[in-house]
């Protein structure tokens, strides 16, 4: 008899905190069992027992040519047969971080890591050490992995800094961290008049897809950036989520053509830049670089880091989405998708709005797009819940948690597109 999924939940919940190995995907926000992946084809994922869904999920991000692309495995195949990890430098390193520096010019210098997590708490302590600062800024709703540092919801006021997000870390570490409203400018020059020449980042998701999707205004990134430059604070981006995905040049490539000069001084990428395999990076200019070790003061090191099977899997993808037309038909799938949501939700009279950015996208039950996190938890919940369910019976596999952005891949095709917008129609009518 084979395993379902239920039967996997009980077993799993037995040995695993949860039953899973990163909380969101036990289902906790929408309730219900979780489904157990067994295997994925194009834009597909295939549950225990059997039941195909047409993913919009794509590993949170990294499959962005969908699953199982020709090209990508036969470069893993050939990189498993040399060898798994050997401690040692590797041509291919060099190869991915100037493919990188090519696609990303505000970067000199890259250093390569195994998780976005990784990648954002080396460029805090790179921020530090850079500007010899300790205090920094993040925004709530905006997410950077799970260092203790920015696990930090607002405090009380300005002057006061933030609480931590989860049981395990010391106030004492989150007491530099100011935690701001996104996309209010008045609050943050504020934050910079009290707290600005002692500020050695401001950290920020500029497309943030972490409370579903919602943009940084121009106005606001232009401030933000003149702050940051008058008060010699590094403006970090975490393009984790958005890199090599939102554009080729990631979100502040789309910045840089709306603010002219606008550069942030250090970027973070994670997701897209492995294709599926552990792999994150992050870069600035190469006098901030040099100030990691071996060359600089500031320590920063990884056994696996630059694996040599994750870099053939993330060269063999940048690789694929540089090719003529990539983004743009893309962007055209994202379009079709989410156009075929708002005439669904016309049709049934529900209030949705919906965004989207190359192969990103969200949706809210809600008359406008929210501009913040407190915002984005007014959108109704209770009916995204029913909606994630009633799309799931239907084989469509959205994220479990409306605080979450989508993902289109390039194996999606019209009809995958075209079925989705119908299961939208019949789930919103119900
Ligand atoms: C996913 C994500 C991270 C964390 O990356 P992990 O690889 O899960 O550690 C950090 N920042 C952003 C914006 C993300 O979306």
């Amino acid at each position: 008899m084979t395993s379902t999924n239920a039967q996997l939940f009980e077993r799993a919940q037995r040995v695993i905190p949860g039953g899973v190995n990163s909380p969101v995907r036990a289902f906790r926000a929408v309730g219900g069992t979780p489904r157990f992946i067994a295997r994925a084809q194009g834009p597909y994922i295939f549950d225990a027992e059997g039941t195909r869904y047409i993913d919009y999920i794509g590993s949170w991000g990294p499959m962005i040519l969908g699953h199982g692309h020709p090209a990508v495995l036969d470069a893993v195949q050939k990189a498993v047969r040399d060898g798994f990890s050997f401690g040692a430098p590797t041509e291919r390193e060099i190869e991915l971080a100037e493919e990188i520096l090519k696609l990303v010019p505000s970067m000199d210098q890259v250093r390569l890591v195994s998780s976005g997590t990784e990648a954002a708490m080396s460029a805090l302590r790179l921020a530090r050490g850079a500007t010899g600062r300790d205090k920094i800024v993040k925004f709530e709703g905006c997410y950077h992995g799970h260092a203790d540092a920015l696990l930090v919801k607002a405090g009380s006021g300005l002057a006061t800094f933030g609480n931590p997000t989860s049981a395990g870390v010391p106030e004492d570490v989150v007491k530099h961290t100011v935690v701001l409203e996104y996309n209010n400018v008045a609050q943050l020059e504020e934050a910079f008049a009290l707290h600005g020449d002692g500020l050695a980042c401001v950290m920020i998701e500029a497309i943030c897809g972490n409370m579903n999707f919602v943009r940084a205004s121009v106005p606001f990134m232009t401030r933000l950036r003149e702050l940051c430059s008058k008060h010699g604070v590094l403006l970090v981006f975490d393009e984790v989520m958005t890199g090599f995905r939102v554009a080729l040049g990631g979100a502040q490539s789309l910045y840089a053509k709306l603010i002219p000069g606008f550069a942030p001084d250090i970027s973070v990428f994670g997701k897209v830049i492995g294709g599926g395999m552990p792999l994150a990076a992050f870069g600035g200019r190469r006098a901030v670089m040099e100030q990691l070790a071996p060359l600089g003061p500031v320590y920063q090191a990884g056994t696996l880091s630059g694996n040599p099977v994750a870099t053939a899997c993330g060269l063999a993808t940048l690789r694929e989405i540089q090719k003529p037309g990539f983004f743009e038909a893309l962007t055209a799938s994202t379009r079709q998708l989410v156009d075929g949501l708002n005439a669904a939700a016309q049709a049934a009279g529900v209030p949705m709005v919906t965004d989207s950015e190359g192969g990103m996208f969200g949706f809210f039950f809600a008359s406008a797009l929210p501009q913040n996190y407190t915002e984005v938890l007014a959108t109704d919940k209770a009916r995204f819940n029913h909606f994630f369910h009633a799309m799931l019976d239907r084989g469509v596999y959205l994220a479990p948690a409306l605080y979450e952005a989508g993902f289109v891949s390039a194996a999606h095709r019209p009809d995958d597109l075209a079925a989705t917008a119908t299961a939208a129609a019949q789930a919103l009518r119900q």
